[in-house]
């Protein structure tokens, strides 16, 4: 073993059904090492550190560079992306698990599924058939831009609902990320044709009334998304679009 080691304890479980076990590695240290690095060296060496083989560690992840949101685990109790958490920064023996508050498919790897259920039942989207060409779309002010762009910066880690208490089976709460979107969407000047559905979508149960303001999808958000603000202002639309609802009706 090299001079240098690094310790890491990774929780494992083969499926749903199956009881979770944690196994201990100790690899060489080398310079640079995020927790991505560590899981590809187990992979290619899938020994624990008592000697014993076992298997490569199943877990998301794609871009390897903060973007498309895979490789979120609970990282030393924090949840983070896998590919940004450097082990010199890191307190050993490093421990690694799943999200805990996403179904386990197998040992890091969960069933995120929910957030893109959620960004669905708000058309997080701005709807175009794409049947024939509609042209250049409507200008945007710069103000308005700059606005949008920390919403558009979501990588769909879903950590903010992570560390969110509020996000459970009891609420239904769609999270952070979905209000979030929402928002992004419903200012688009194309987006906001469906304005109104969106909001509809929010204020029932799980909407933006579950939220407690407890913050802590702001402070984990690892794209820095002004979450709190979002939620804010949607409630107020939401209220806005019930009253308007109410006399209309
Ligand atoms: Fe991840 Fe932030 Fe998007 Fe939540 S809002 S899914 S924490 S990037």
């Amino acid at each position: 073993m090299a001079e240098r080691t690094v310790q890491v304890e990774i929780k494992r479980q083969a499926a749903p059904d199956k009881p979770a076990v944690w196994e201990k590695y100790e690899l060489a240290w080398r310079p640079g090492l995020n927790i991505t690095s560590v899981l590809m060296d187990i992979a290619m060496n899938p020994v624990t550190k008592d000697g014993k083989s076992t298997t490569a560690v199943a877990y998301d992840s794609n871009c390897l560079e903060e973007v498309c949101g895979s490789c979120s685990m609970v990282i030393n109790g924090k949840a983070r992306m896998a590919c940004s958490a450097l082990v010199d920064k890191l307190e050993q023996p490093i421990k690694i698990q799943p999200l805990t508050k996403f179904p386990i498919v197998r040992d890091l790897q969960v069933d995120r599924s929910v957030l893109f259920e959620n960004l669905k039942a708000v058309q997080a989207w701005v709807p175009l058939d794409g049947t024939y060409d509609l042209g250049a779309g409507p200008r945007q002010l710069p103000q308005l831009q700059e606005e949008r762009y920390p919403l558009s910066r979501c990588i769909s880690c879903c950590i903010c609902m992570e560390v969110c208490p509020q996000f459970n089976d009891e609420t239904g709460f769609v999270g952070a990320a979905t209000i979030a979107q929402a928002k992004l969407f419903n200012e688009d000047p194309l987006g906001k044709v469906l304005k109104e559905e969106r909001l509809r979508a929010l204020a029932g149960d799980g909407g933006v009334q579950e939220c407690g303001f407890a913050q802590n999808c702001v402070q984990a958000c690892p794209k820095q998304l002004p979450l709190t603000e979002a939620i804010s202002d949607m409630e107020r639309d939401v209220m806005v679009q019930q009253l308007k609802d109410f006399f209309t009706n």
